[in-house]
């Protein structure tokens, strides 16, 4: 099927070829061999017609003279056996143009560009990032677009340094908008690579650093809710419970709707910071939370820090109940419902608590099914945060899922 699209591919292509060949044979060039070139041509046909896709390219590349008239027709159609998978293909047309001595400077930059895609296609990335920066360092015209490739390249290769680096060069050059000039802003993507590295320090033990890296993070976007929660466990870490609650407070301010992602670190903190009256605060402060911005999430989250504390304040049991009850019947949720029967089952005895065990049963499993997060770039989604969306590759673009839209 692939080889058949290809067949229809390169015969399109060298009639496009065959009909630019023949223009540019008319003007007076000393170089150009017109019987060479039908006699290649149709050997080109004749491999098509046979099905050898490798040597009808090769037919295609020699057939064709590069010039300015015809380099397009060689780009566009190393384009597109790189889009039908063809790699090797189209590294082949791109270093053949390259091999042509009167190729001007501009169109070989045009080729480093193209070249370029196809090693970052092959997954060879030291090659690729060798042309981009050649193509960086001497071409105005085209550097900003080979800026935006090597930046991804060091995306998918975690260099976040690199990425830094040529994200805050790129930042510097513009592009029209409509009709007007602006800058990329990058500000928000340059914040989640310093995140990645205080995250890697902190794998690392490298308390040292975590703190300078996260500052960085703020001053690129003040609203990174990213460097807000690694702050909160940093300063949990260090035993500063109460920057840690202030920092951690930050994002119900900067994005309600991810306040659950840091109230296991919020809860940490509260309670730390003050064991006897610490727990009260907690659950005030997330009840004041759920009345203005709900989340069936962050209820959750609360509802079993409630049960845990009831092995020795059984009274806090009845807690989770009410409060999980008066949430349930306005914001019904099948979470919520999960929850509200667990907690009930205790009460129960005999047939019902039969029959409620095998609700809880069914309830569970459509639970597990249900997706947490999704991007709100592309709508990927899953059951995991990623700051990163693995489909559209796109930074801090994933959000809970909230309401109904859970079920
Ligand atoms: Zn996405």
């Amino acid at each position: 099927m692939a080889d058949a699209a290809l067949v229809l591919l390169v015969t399109v292509a060298i009639a496009i070829g065959f009909f630019l060949g023949r223009r540019s044979t008319r003007k007076p060039n000393p170089t150009a061999i017109p019987l060479a070139f039908n006699k290649t041509y149709f050997q080109g046909l004749n491999h098509l017609l046979n099905e050898q896709p490798d040597k009808a390219v090769d037919a295609f590349v020699n057939s064709l003279e590069v010039n300015a008239d015809t380099l397009e027709t060689h780009l566009a159609m190393g384009k597109l056996m790189r889009k039908q998978g063809q790699v090797d293909r189209a590294i082949r047309i791109h270093q053949n143009l390259l091999a042509r001595p009167r190729l001007d400077v501009e169109h070989q930059h045009q080729v480093h560009l193209e070249l370029a895609r196809d090693f970052i296609a092959a997954g060879l990335f030291d090659r690729a990032e060798m042309l981009l920066k050649e193509v960086i360092s001497e071409s105005t015209q085209l550097r900003s677009i080979a800026q935006r490739y090597l930046l991804d390249i060091f995306q998918d290769e975690r260099e976040w340094n690199e990425a830094i680096r040529v994200a805050e060069a790129l930042s510097l050059s513009k592009y029209v908008k409509g009709n007007t000039a602006v800058r990329h802003d990058l500000s928000q993507t340059i914040a989640q690579f310093y995140c990645e590295l205080a995250e890697e320090a902190a794998q690392k033990n490298d308390t040292g650093v975590i703190r300078k890296l996260l500052e960085r993070a703020y001053s690129a976007d003040k609203n990174c809710i990213r460097a807000s929660i690694l702050m909160g466990g940093h300063e949990n870490g260090a035993e500063r419970f109460k920057q840690a609650i202030r920092v951690l407070s930050r994002v119900a301010v900067q994005k309600p709707s991810r306040l659950a992602d840091c109230l296991p670190e919020l809860y940490k903190a509260y309670v730390a910071q003050d064991p006897a009256g610490g727990f009260n605060q907690f659950v005030n402060y997330v009840e004041t939370h759920l009345k203005t911005h709900p989340s069936t999430d962050a209820m959750l989250f609360l509802v079993e820090q409630l049960i845990v504390r009831s092995e020795f304040e059984p009274a806090r049991r009845r807690q989770a109940n009410e409060i999980l009850s008066s949430y349930v019947k306005d914001h019904p949720s099948l979470a919520g419902l999960g929850q509200l029967i667990s907690l009930q089952l205790p009460n129960l005895s005999g047939p019902v608590a039969n029959d409620v065990r095998s609700l809880q049963g069914v309830v569970s499993h459509l639970i597990q099914k249900r997706m947490i997060y999704q991007c709100t770039n592309c709508g990927f989604s899953g059951r995991q945060l990623h700051w990163r969306c693995p489909s559209c590759k796109q930074w801090d673009a994933m959000d809970r899922l909230k309401g109904k839209d859970v079920e």
